[in-house]
């Protein structure tokens, strides 16, 4: 029997609930099925937070669902679930999951514990028992607005814990992607992962290896897109999840003992999680750039020392950082063009002839490019110089830009804008560290 606490005994209200899952949930309810608000935004609204999304549970299956909505379309053949879809809001049905021991009409396929499709209809009661933590398996039945513990979530919820429903290495090894969503909700939410199901966590976390490589990207898009990446990052790596995730990040890392590195990462997922909160738009492409750059920075270096042409040696590196980061998290192609382009733009920032800072500027990954330069800040005076340079660059006009520079010499990397220009004037020779303070009006 669950524990149920009744309307008057919990703060979830519909007012809360999206029109499209009430719509949903009614639908169900008049046509004679069980309609239950589920997971995430159960758990999301008993804490008082807004939902990313809001997933339903019937008793109906994906087909009855569709007769049901007009606007409705069946998806996945791993976990076969119906999208009603209502504007620009998409509601997921999924159908109550058994537990296939009795002769339940559906399939499982089940190879080495691994689940690789569970489309088995069973009870309300199974289908909390196949959820993954106790956090996320709480329903708010619409027929009566009480919310439903079968497992002992609203516990955990005082508790602010993350606890497996069931024993948590065979759970992990059922979806290995289960230890990621472990790092990832306590990351949103600030709880703690029980230590039972942390424990797995060393011996099982190399399963993911195996795991396929675009569920994996869509799972770091929800870590790293989704506001809280800076958590989600440093509760990876106290997970021991990143080596196997990010082996090329680990690496790079464990070389950074100035801190150089991980000030990058960490001011570029912080800027990622502001970006969001503001409501401004991010790529994953930026992201990636990001976490992969203290490897494919070294390997450039080292292929230039060796006397690999720059941008030849920028290429290279960039070609081997992206296909071993592509064995573990697969990079949809137009992400990888743009990381790339991020990366390859970097050197081309020292250029400040008259024609290749207006190309520069030019070009469509500029701005992305320089957000990246600034990051770098930390790597060299250079580097946090030539930040400084762009930034003036661009806040002066066309003209005044073209004015300061001089057409074809390179200025000196340290320089800001308006001193080429006074050096021009006194017939192109410069000393170094003479740079003047840069001035607003030039
Ligand atoms: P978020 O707030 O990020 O949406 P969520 O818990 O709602 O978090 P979803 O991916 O939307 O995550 O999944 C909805 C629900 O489906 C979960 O709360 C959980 O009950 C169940 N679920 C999702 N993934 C798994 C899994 N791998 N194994 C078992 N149950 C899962
Ligand atoms: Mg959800």
């Amino acid at each position: 029997m669950p524990r149920v606490i009744p309307r008057a005994q919990h703060n979830l209200s519909r007012k809360q609930i999206s029109r499209g899952a009430l719509k949903v949930l009614y639908g169900l309810k008049d046509a004679g099925f069980r309609g239950c608000l589920v997971g995430g935004a159960v758990r999301d609204l008993l804490l008082g937070r807004r939902p990313k999304d809001f997933d339903i549970a019937t008793d109906a299956t994906p087909e009855e669902v569709r007769k049901l909505f007009r606007n409705c379309r069946l998806i996945g053949r791993r976990f076969r679930l119906a999208h009603v879809v209502f504007g620009p809001e998409i509601v997921e049905v999924a159908t109550f999951r058994g537990t296939g021991d009795g002769e339940e009409n559906g399939d499982r396929h089940v190879v080495d514990g691994r689940i690789l499709r569970d489309n088995v209809w069973g009870s309300i009661e199974e289908d909390a028992l196949r959820r993954d933590f106790r956090v996320n398996a709480l329903y708010y039945d619409i027929a009566d607005f009480s919310v439903l513990d079968y497992v002992g979530g609203i516990e955990d919820l005082e508790d602010r814990r993350l606890r497996l429903i069931g024993d948590p290495a065979t759970r992990y090894h059922e979806d290995p992607v289960r230890m990621l969503r472990a790092a990832r909700l306590a990351a949103k939410l600030g709880f703690t992962i029980d230590p039972a199901a942390s424990a797995p966590f060393h011996d099982l976390g190399h399963l993911l290896e195996e795991a396929p490589s675009a569920r994996l990207f869509d799972e770091c898009q929800k870590m790293f897109l989704a506001g809280y990446s800076l958590s989600s990052f440093r509760m990876l790596e106290q997970c021991e999840l990143l080596r196997h995730l990010f082996p090329v990040t680990v690496r790079a890392l464990a070389h950074d003992a100035s801190g150089v590195l991980r000030d990058l990462i960490e001011r570029g997922l912080a800027g990622t999680d502001a970006r969001i909160a503001e409501g401004r738009p991010v790529t994953p492409a930026f992201l990636f750039a990001v976490l992969l750059w203290g490897e494919v920075a070294t390997l450039a270096a080292q292929l230039h020392a060796d006397g690999v042409a720059q941008s030849l040696a920028w290429q290279r590196a960039a070609h081997r950082v992206m296909t071993e980061q592509g064995k573990r998290v697969a990079i949809p192609r137009r992400f990888g063009y743009a990381i790339e382009e991020i990366w390859a733009l970097q050197p081309r920032f020292a250029e400040r002839t008259r024609k290749r800072v207006f190309r520069l500027m030019a070009h469509p990954r500029f701005r992305a490019a320089y957000d990246f330069l600034l990051l770098r800040s930390g790597e060299s005076d250079a580097v946090r110089e030539s930040g400084e340079w762009w930034t003036q660059a661009q806040a002066l006009s066309p003209e005044q830009l073209s004015e300061s520079l001089a057409p074809k010499t390179a200025a000196s990397p340290g320089d800001p804008p308006t001193t080429a220009r006074r050096r021009r004037h006194r017939g192109g020779r410069r000393g170094k560290g003479s740079a003047a303070k840069p001035d607003p009006q030039a």
